[in-house]
């Protein structure tokens, strides 16, 4: 029997905080799920569901609140599902976060004697993304645009997103008062009907060069003029409006075709004194500042003299091998995007890098022909998506043997589970810096540092 029953309402004291920012309570070792209720706090819950060993509660009332507490200061924050701790002062957003982390290497590394240190946060956690990537739709005949609600394809309807630039929330809101009046349809995803799908606006942070591509349905866009020249007048600084064009039925927002409507192709910005071309559909890391607190860490951590050769997998666009390049012998990247490949390439002649050399393709299968080849590397840095590296990749680690490995990570129990096949293996985990990439949200990202046992 389970110790509550659907619809029970209870007083339940909050213990914890779950990786999507949900509170915890436990009512006799059984979990009860809470949005919007922080450690530390008793609060009346209404219970919405219980499965065989966990359930969900709604909160009621706030009995007594968490000293971390803090009010929200979006005014979609309840239902948009960008952010989900701004309820959490950013001081207890940094303790939560180097718990996540710190559970994660003891829990499941199996390594609670490693430090994780205390997170590297921002001075100022807001107004940090330099991309926004805004859907535009309709609710009641209205012209919707923000971002989405958790777990859902409606659209939070708002006028700021206090993560995103203030030139966002000007292009954003600008369109979205205009679009009836130039004649332009926003998409309705259901019906596959409509034209406009998503705004995306990218900033180069130390150039402060300002992207703009309009995604639409179809390539014939009779009001572009139109649209430039709003743009334009509501964002001065705007050096590059772009169309892409995305005629599927699909939840992808960019489609294969892009056009320059206006300005330039590609907006530069700088990580460190690295510059990089960006255009509409580069991957390109979201918080700039932070960014360069990450890539220092990984930086420092692979201890470069000049004389070492590095290895970058999951390389991206090259940021963190051309960021390294500078301070290593050689650097060789490998990717599984071909694009992304391209990017890097030109990248690097764009800062005149002639010690590096990028190839795309699977990392695991890349890397150990390298090696077969004579390539081989002092210092191997990973920077996975968020499933973790895979298995072969870290036999290729295991059988190569290079001194020390640098662990770029976004989610932390993969970064655990990494950690223990490379320990078991003959590496040490020396420390770990976790470093907020996403404040006002609940991903974490982290830096490892091993190296190989004598
Ligand atoms: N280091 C980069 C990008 C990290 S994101 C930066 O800091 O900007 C992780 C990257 O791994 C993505 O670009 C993704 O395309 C790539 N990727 C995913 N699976 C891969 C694989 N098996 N081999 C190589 N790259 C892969």
């Amino acid at each position: 029997m389970k110790p509550v029953q659907k619809n029970d309402r209870l007083l339940v004291h909050v213990e914890d905080l779950t990786h999507d920012g949900a509170g915890v309570a436990k009512v006799d070792g059984y979990p009860l799920f809470i949005q919007g209720a922080l450690p530390g706090e008793d609060v009346q819950v209404h219970v919405l569901k219980t499965l065989k060993s966990y359930g969900f509660a709604k909160l009621i009332q706030i009995e007594q609140a968490s000293p971390f507490r803090v009010t929200a200061p979006c005014p979609v924050f309840d239902t948009c599902g960008g952010c989900q701790v701004q309820h959490l002062s950013y001081e207890g957003q940094m303790t939560f976060k180097q718990k996540l982390v710190r559970d994660a290497i003891t829990r499941i590394g199996k390594l609670p004697d490693v430090p994780v240190h205390p997170v590297k946060g921002m001075e100022h956690p807001w107004r940090y993304r330099n991309k926004s990537q805004i859907p535009f739709g309709t609710d009641n005949g209205r012209v919707v645009a923000g971002f989405y609600q958790t777990r859902s394809h409606n659209i939070a309807d708002t006028d700021i997103c206090l993560i995103q630039t203030p030139e966002a929330d000007t292009i954003m809101t600008g369109l979205k008062n205009s679009l009836h009046g130039m004649g332009i349809e926003p998409y309705e995803e259901e019906k596959h009907r409509g034209m406009l799908r998503h705004v995306v606006v990218r900033k180069g942070r130390a150039t402060g060069e300002i992207m703009v591509v309009l995604v639409t349905k179809k390539k014939k866009f009779p009001q572009r003029d139109q649209a430039v020249e709003l743009i334009r007048s509501l964002v001065p600084e705007v050096a590059s409006i772009v169309q892409n064009v995305n005629g599927e039925k699909t939840n992808v927002i960019f489609g294969n075709e892009t056009l320059t409507l206006w300005g330039k192709d590609v907006i530069e910005d700088r990580i460190g004194d690295v510059r990089f071309e960006i255009s509409a559909r580069s991957f390109y890391q979201v918080n700039p500042e932070q960014t360069e607190v990450l890539y220092g860490q990984a930086l420092e951590y692979a201890q470069l003299t000049g004389d070492e050769t590095v290895i970058d997998a999951y390389c991206g666009i090259g940021t963190i091998s051309l960021f390294l390049a500078e301070r290593a012998k050689f650097v060789m990247g490998v990717e599984i995007v071909p694009q992304a490949i391209e990017d890097a390439k030109r990248n690097a002649a764009l800062n005149g890098f002639s010690n590096t050399l990028f190839e795309a393709g699977p990392a695991e299968q890349v890397i150990p022909r390298w090696y077969k080849e004579g390539k081989t590397a002092d210092v191997l840095m990973v920077d996975p998506p968020r499933k973790g590296c895979d298995e072969q990749l870290l036999q290729t680690i295991l059988k190569q043997r290079p001194k020390r490995v640098v662990y770029v990570s976004c989610n932390p129990a993969t970064l655990a589970r990494d950690l223990r096949i490379l320990e078991d293996g003959g590496y040490r985990t020396q420390e770990v810096q976790p470093v907020d990439m996403f404040p006002q949200s609940t991903h974490c990202e982290a830096v490892a540092w091993l190296e190989l046992a004598e």
